[in-house]
């Protein structure tokens, strides 16, 4: 049997680092003992916690991928997001909850996509398709990254099935949700051994829209203030990524988890930020109430006025 390589979009976050390791499980478990779970980038805080917590090794770092390499990938589709040299590869299957762009194979594949909040929401209906028991420790990371990728069932992405399916998986891993998402999504929060151009790759991802390349990047926090405190470096941070990788339009959301709002920093063609939240900018800056989700509130307004 051929290796087959399970990974999710850069600059992980917790869905794409517990759905690669996951899928992974299920793969296994259907008879494909060659699967194998890897990362494109580092681990963050949350995912870190969730890792420790459930005593889990995170998957290996991923820095080149092979020719005609067989390849599965969770949470993420778009090439943009996925590693240099994916169009090369053969891509078996596709598990993922985003709009469906910069995708294209040669061959047949299995995709399933479903517009709900969390990729470990579809691959729980997978276990139960294919009769597969799910152990308290799977159940426990895909409880985590729809904890992660909802905030908590807070988010406008989070559907009823979300909601349900992690109710049933907190009572195979034995978690209490509250307390236990409280913890993880603090242990997110925690920005201060950051540098300015660690923040804006934490949770960044390029995307395009009329041939402009845009670069939408989201941090969580407590307090909008505290990482306001770095601005100027912020913006230098975000001046040299944009040079460096021709990016046109850059948005840095800084989401209080807390409230529910976003704070955007915002360089290049603002001209499209302006329009599609109707917002006058200030000091490269605008204020977002009720906008958690960059799937939901962020890139669909942006698209639409590029
Ligand atoms: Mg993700
Ligand atoms: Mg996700
Ligand atoms: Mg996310």
């Amino acid at each position: 049997m051929e290796k087959t390589y399970i990974f999710g979009h850069k600059n992980p976050d917790t869905d794409s680092i517990t759905s690669s390791l996951v899928m992974e499980n299920l793969e296994r478990k259907s008879g494909n003992t060659e699967a194998k779970a890897y990362r494109l980038g580092k681990i963050n805080k949350e995912t870190g916690y969730v890792l420790k917590q459930l005593n889990v090794q995170a998957p290996e770092m991923l820095e080149e991928i092979p020719e005609k390499a067989k390849v599965i990938l969770v949470d993420h589709n778009s090439f943009a997001q996925s590693i240099q040299g994916i169009e090369n590869t053969e891509i078996l299957k596709v598990i993922d909850h985003h709009a469906i762009s910069n995708f294209e194979t040669k061959a047949p594949l299995f995709y399933i996509a479903e517009p709900v909040g969390c990729t470990a929401t579809i691959l729980y209906e997978l276990y139960e398709m294919n009769r597969i028991e799910i152990e308290p420790i799977i159940a426990g990371l895909m409880l985590s990254a729809i904890i992660s990728d909802t905030l908590l069932f807070k988010s406008p992405t989070c559907t009823p099935k979300d909601k349900e399916v992690a109710e049933k998986l907190a009572k195979i891993a034995k978690i209490d949700i509250q307390s236990y998402g409280m913890e993880m999504l603090k242990a997110g929060t925690d920005l201060s051994d950051y540098t300015a151009e660690e923040l804006i790759n934490i949770d960044s991802k390029e995307t395009e829209a009329n041939g402009i390349k845009m670069q939408i990047a989201q941090v969580n926090t407590a307090s909008i203030e505290d990482v306001l405190k770095e601005k100027a470096n912020i913006e230098k941070a975000i001046k040299d990524f944009m040079d460096k990788n021709g990016i046109e339009l850059f948005v840095f959301a800084i989401t209080d988890i807390i409230n529910s709002n976003s704070q955007i920093i915002t360089l290049g063609r603002t001209d499209i930020v302006e329009k599609a939240f109707n917002v006058k900018l200030q000091d490269n800056m605008a204020f977002l109430p009720g906008v958690v989700s960059r799937k939901k509130q962020l890139i669909p307004p942006i698209k639409e006025n590029a």
